[in-house]
């Protein structure tokens, strides 16, 4: 006998049931599992339960992405490099951080992290890298093809190292 499982996404109810929607039957849900008690305890199990079970194809999803774009970028990276052209994979690398990190987040139950650069010295969000463009002839227009570590801040007026925030721990 094949085993399969019911639906996603199943929710939690009065935080002890977990329970699959049902289309079409009578019924509006169908109960997975009762998490039995009124412990702290007891309501934290089926509150992870629901959050393991809720996450656990987006992140194989996610882990599916990351070891695919890795590859690629593995076997690019030769190429690239030659045609001094790593900027692409800096930015690949980037993408493939933010699709992890929106995994972890929504498996940790926590507001995904949305990054922003700021200016060490200053704090000013006005900030700059050096990088080098590349004619694209099809494109017709320059392309980024390398971002170098050299930071500037438009408000200090001169060169700084930056600093990594993430906007989601910021009190606005
Ligand atoms: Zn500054």
């Amino acid at each position: 006998m094949e085993k399969t499982h019911d639906a996603l996404p199943w929710a939690l109810k009065n935080g002890r049931y977990l329970v699959a929607p049902i289309a079409g039957d009578k019924r509006d849900a169908e109960l997975i599992a009762d998490f039995f008690g009124e412990s702290a305890t007891d309501h934290g199990n089926a509150e992870f339960a629901h959050r393991a079970c809720t996450s656990h194809y987006d992140l194989l999803a996610a882990l599916e992405d990351v070891e695919l774009r890795a590859t690629q970028a593995g076997i690019a990276w030769g190429i690239a490099k030659k045609k001094k052209q790593t900027a692409f994979l800096l930015g690949e690398l980037e993408r493939l951080k933010a699709v992890a990190r929106t995994a972890i987040a929504k498996a940790k139950h926590v507001p995904a992290p949305q990054l922003d650069y700021a200016c060490k010295h200053c704090g000013s969000r006005n900030v700059f890298r050096d990088a080098t463009a590349q004619w694209n002839v099809s494109a017709q227009a320059w392309e980024m093809v390398d971002v170098t570590d050299h930071a500037d801040c438009g408000d200090c007026d001169g060169e700084t190292t930056l600093q990594e925030i993430d906007l989601s721990k910021v009190t606005p």
